[in-house]
């Protein structure tokens, strides 16, 4: 038996899904150490990204990860990725829904930032599950 040969040079890489925080291999690169090293397993991430459940939604569903930052002075203000205090709450919501609830053109969006008064008012719309 001969030594099996590494192929620890090759890895997919990994990424984090912005709505449910999910580590992913969906629609991400195979990464190919171009000198054939090894890539170790910490250096495999790569931007955010959808994962399948979400990419899949995305078309008709618009995600609002809900954080708890205060709300800010101007209205629509644009919060970054690393301001966001996220509550580990996202709700997925029809496009059709968001575009007569929010005045802007969301549609090239895959999710949005919300505060906890967003999240009260959809769910007073949202009909309760059973
Ligand atoms: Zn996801």
């Amino acid at each position: 038996m001969g030594k099996t040969a590494s192929i620890s040079h090759v890895r997919i890489a990994k990424s984090q899904c912005p709505i449910c925080l999910e580590t992913h291999s969906h629609n991400v690169p195979v990464l190919i150490h171009k000198e054939l090293k090894d890539i170790k397993e910490d250096e495999t991430w790569c931007a955010p990204s959808l994962c399948k459940e979400h990419d899949e939604m995305s078309k008709d569903y618009l995600g609002i990860v809900i954080i708890s930052n205060d709300a800010p002075k101007e209205p629509n203000a644009v919060i970054k990725e690393e301001q966001a205090n996220r509550t580990g709450k996202y709700v997925m919501m029809r496009r059709d829904a968001a575009n007569e609830l929010f005045d802007e053109d969301l549609s090239k969006l895959e999710f949005i930032f919300g505060d906890l008064e967003l999240l009260n008012v959809l769910k007073a719309l949202t009909p309760t599950k059973h």
